[in-house]
Formats: C-alpha cells, sequence, structure tokens
C-alpha cells in the first residue's frame, strides 16, 4: 500500500500526541494510551514500538493487573539527549545542561565584562563546549542550544536592539549554527523566563500568568491559554515602558516616567545613591541593611514595592491574570516588598480582576531565563520524533 503525504503526517501527529502522552502521565500501558487519546490498541502499540526504536521511550516491570496478564509499562527516556540553555545577563552568562525533562546536570556561570558580540559569542561557544564534555552515554546527545537575550528578538531569532549590551542587528544563529547546528532558538530572556516558571517553575499549574522579569530593566513574559503571546514581531511585553509618572525620571528609551525608571534594581539602586552618596550599594548590601531594621533601607524597599504594585495594578486590570511571577534580580528581595506591593494591588486594581489572581515569587529563582531557553529546543526535538539514531 502506498501512503500518501497526508497519511504519513497523520501518523507522525499521532506519534506526537503519544509521545505527549507518556511524558504527561508515565508510567502507562499502551492500553492506557489507547483509552486516554482514543487511538486503537494496534495503532497505539505500532507507534509505541517505533518510539522504542528510537529511544525516545523504555519499558519497565509490569504494573497492576485488573485481571489478566500483568501490563508492560512504559516512561519516557529523559536521558535520551540533552539540551543547553544560556540566559545573556548584563554581569554574566548562566549556562544550564538540562536532560528532556528539563532537570539540570551541569550548570556554569561565566563573568562577562566586554559585550562584543564576538567576544560574547566565544564565551557562549567555551561555555557549551565546557558543559558537553563527558555526557552520561544517550542516542541523541545535544539536541540543541536556548538562549535568552535581554532584548528586542524578532520573529526570526534576529536580536533587533539589546540596549544594556550595546547590540543592534546581531544574528545570533549565524555566529552559532556553524558550531551547533540548526536546533537553535534565540528569544527574549523575559519570554523564556516565563516559559521556564510555566513548565518548571511557579506556573506549573496556571494557564494565565504573567512572568515578570525586574533587573536593570522590567520586562514580561505573558502566557494566555497556556501558550506564549508573543505579538506580531515577537515584540510583546514590554511593560517596562509604560508610562507610570507622566513627568516622571527620563528613561532609556527617551520617555519619562516608565515603570522601570521607577520599579526596577536600577530605580532602587539610584534612589540607595542619593540616600548613601559615598558608599556604592548593591542590591544585597540595602536588603541586609532592611532585614537588620534600618529604616531607610525599608523605607526604599516599600517605595519600590508600592511602585510595583502601581504596575501590577494595571496589567490586573488588562489581562486578568491567574498568576503573576516576579523574577530576575528583584525576587530575591521578596518579603521584603511583597507588602507595600501587594497593598497597592489592592487599593489600585479592580476587585473583580484581581479576585483569582496570585502573586507569586520565581520558583526557579535565577535559573527561570536559562531553563525556559533549554526547553524551546527540546520541544521542537520532540515534536519531530521521527529522528534516526546516529550510529
Ligand atoms: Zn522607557
Amino acid at each position: 500500500m502506498k501512503i500518501t503525504g497526508d497519511q504519513q503526517l497523520i501518523k507522525k501527529m499521532n506519534k506526537t500526541i503519544v509521545l505527549d502522552t507518556i511524558r504527561q502521565r508515565q508510567p502507562l500501558s499502551r492500553a492506557d494510551i489507547s483509552a486516554a487519546i482514543g487511538l486503537n490498541k494496534a495503532t497505539v502499540s505500532s507507534l509505541v514500538s517505533e518510539l522504542i526504536d528510537s529511544r525516545l521511550v523504555t519499558e519497565i516491570g509490569p504494573g497492576e493487573s485488573s485481571g489478566g496478564r500483568k501490563p508492560t509499562l512504559l516512561l519516557f527516556n529523559k536521558q535520551a539527549g540533552f539540551a543547553i540553555g544560556v540566559d545573556i545577563r548584563v554581569s554574566d552568562l548562566l549556562a544550564v545542561l538540562v536532560d528532556l525533562e528539563g532537570n539540570v546536570i551541569r550548570e556554569k556561570s561565566v563573568p562577562l565584562e566586554d559585550f562584543a558580540p564576538e567576544n560574547v559569542m566565544d564565551q557562549i561557544r567555551k561555555t557549551i563546549r565546557q558543559l558537553s564534555r563527558k555526557l552520561p552515554e544517550s542516542p541523541y546527545g545535544i539536541v540543541g542550544i536556548g538562549i535568552g537575550v535581554p532584548g528586542l528578538v524578532d520573529e526570526k531569532s534576529h536580536v533587533v536592539s539589546a540596549p544594556n549590551l550595546g547590540w543592534n542587528q546581531i544574528d545570533l544563529l549565524k555566529l552559532l549554527s556553524p558550531d551547533f547546528g540548526s536546533n537553535i532558538h534565540i528569544d527574549n530572556e523575559a519570554n523564556a523566563g516565563a516559559i521556564g516558571e510555566k513548565l518548571f517553575g511557579a506556573g506549573i499549574d496556571s494557564q494565565n500568568l504573567i512572568y515578570l522579569s525586574i533587573g536593570i530593566g522590567i520586562g514580561a513574559g505573558i502566557i494566555v491559554g497556556g501558550e506564549l503571546y508573543r505579538g506580531v514581531s515577537n515584540f510583546s511585553g514590554e511593560v517596562g515602558h509604560m508610562t507610570i509618572a507622566e513627568d516622571g525620571p527620563l528613561c532609556r528609551c527617551g520617555n519619562r516616567g516608565c515603570w522601570e525608571t521607577l520599579a526596577s534594581e536600577k530605580a532602587l539602586l539610584d534612589q540607595a545613591a542619593q540616600e548613601w552618596p559615598e558608599s556604592s550599594v548593591e542590591l544585597e548590601d540595602i536588603l541586609e541593611v532592611a532585614r537588620s531594621g534600618n529604616s531607610t533601607a525599608i523605607e526604599l524597599l516599600n517605595r519600590i514595592g508600592s511602585q510595583l504594585g502601581v504596575g501590577l495594578a494595571n496589567l490586573v486590570n488588562i489581562l486578568n491574570p491567574e498568576l503573576i511571577v516576579i523574577g530576575n534580580r528583584l525576587s530575591i528581595a521578596g518579603g521584603l516588598l511583597q507588602d507595600s506591593m501587594l497593598r497597592t494591588i489592592e487599593e489600585r486594581s479592580l476587585s473583580y480582576h484581581r479576585n483569582k489572581t496570585h502573586v507569586d515569587f520565581a520558583k526557579l529563582g535565577i535559573r527561570s531565563t536559562a531553563l525556559g531557553a533549554a526547553s524551546l529546543p527540546i520541544t521542537s526535538f520532540l515534536a519531530d520524533p521521527d529522528i534516526s539514531v546516529e550510529s
């Protein structure tokens, strides 16, 4: 029988559905899969055999019988391959090597001083090679690489602009693919962070969430109905530049009173520099003295918290989210700005809108972006499971 193009496509889709079902509900039997997705047992068995041949699925000992022969259970082979996620930050590169379920196998942070693209690419190449050395034995090895960039990344993965790195129109794919192949994904760091928290962190159970990356600036990754909302050019989520104070401080974008001039880590450090002009103060210093009861530090953090609340109240009213996750650097301030932030959201958002909204801090800590970036090539790899094992 000749298989038509359509039939091949349907077979591929069914295989992806079978693999997804195994990943989500493992361990389970062929009969469980058949019952879960409504494909007949013979088709499921044949697709499972192919997944076992390609070593993405393994069999384990028999499970509970509901009468008759005990069924063999299936597991997703999470170590069939690995991926690398890189978060390009203004102070350093954070890179993680993960298995296909996003478990961190190795991690490396490399300080960055020179942001010239070729230098950063050299550091990335070196770091990827170090993390890839002496991998556990696996059929696929490194399946791909994901990179989070603090800037605008368009739908073709071009970095259009990353002001804090001084980058304009940089084609990272072109720079990296000669060394690492084609399964390379470049995305905005807040988008990657949102995906990281959705898949592995605070947002696992939420379909509608906003991940806020608060560092030097403020960016957001917005997840709607379980999927990242990207906008027409992949530029969604630049919430740091919504105007909060008409005549507020001058922003690096040229506007005045943008949210990030009032509520970012940089806003906090600028205000701290006015209070303590003699010393160079870091976020960690402010948190430490606030914890020991210093009223100036506590007041500064309260002010940042309420300015965060003002912007968040706007987002709650516009998007009615289930969850807001505060991530990146300012997440380490946690409880010290939480009360003033929540109070302001309460005062300024519409009650029906905030009724079911929770605010949480990133569960993955500083790894949200690196882990989300690593998940991008894994998703592509698993969406095309007709991969032959290299021998
Ligand atoms: Zn701005």
